[in-house]
């Protein structure tokens, strides 16, 4: 179903929007037949999206986190964790078994030490060339966007969270 060309599209910046974009994009892919691989590191809490996207044909979704906010050292169990999901994702960018591979927050992986840039490189530069990345986190290395077809910084302008409002059911999870 997907063009023979995938590209690289990241979406970035301290704004709200990033998962919700790669969403967006689910969406709109589940719609036009296409398979979608969403994987979420360093997460595991409940987001609304999990029940939304269970009744999308052609979505599916893995996540991998300890559920715990870390705090200064990676886990043991999160390492685990990120290196199992990292595995699950060099299998499906070789692969053409789906046509959008997403990959939420995974440039938190280079930040705790647990993946170089120059493995993420190799993982992207090798992939085939039929599958399309989406790759959202705050902060990406200057290689990642250099080397991307599609890049969006999300500026941050005003978040509720700012007023002292916290996390709103139904918005931000
Ligand atoms: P979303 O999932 O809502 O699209 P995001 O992917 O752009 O947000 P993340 O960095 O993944 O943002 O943020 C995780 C959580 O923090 C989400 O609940 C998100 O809504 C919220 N958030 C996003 N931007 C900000 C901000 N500038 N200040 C505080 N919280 C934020
Ligand atoms: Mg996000």
């Amino acid at each position: 179903m997907a063009d023979k060309s995938g590209l690289i599209q990241v979406y970035f910046g301290e704004g709200k929007g990033k998962t919700t974009a790669a969403l967006g994009t689910t969406l709109r892919a589940a719609g036009q037949g296409m398979k979608v691989l969403l994987v979420q590191f360093f997460k595991n809490k409940f987001t609304g999206e999990l029940a939304s996207l269970q009744l999308l044909p052609g979505v599916d979704v893995y996540r991998f986190g300890s559920g715990e906010f870390i705090r200064g050292e990676v886990s043991p169990e999160d390492q685990r964790e990120f290196f199992l999901g990292w595995h699950m994702v060099r299998e499906a960018l070789e692969k053409k078994e789906y046509d959008v591979v997403i990959l939420d927050e995974l440039p938190y992986a280079f930040y705790y030490h647990l993946l170089t840039w120059e493995e993420c490189r190799e993982a992207l530069e090798q992939k085939n060339p039929e599958v399309e990345v989406i790759i959202t986190g705050r902060k990406v290395p200057e290689e990642l966007i250099t080397i991307a077809d599609l890049v969006s910084e999300i500026k941050l302008v005003k978040h509720p969270f700012n007023k002292g409002i916290p996390a709103r059911r139904g918005f931000e999870y």
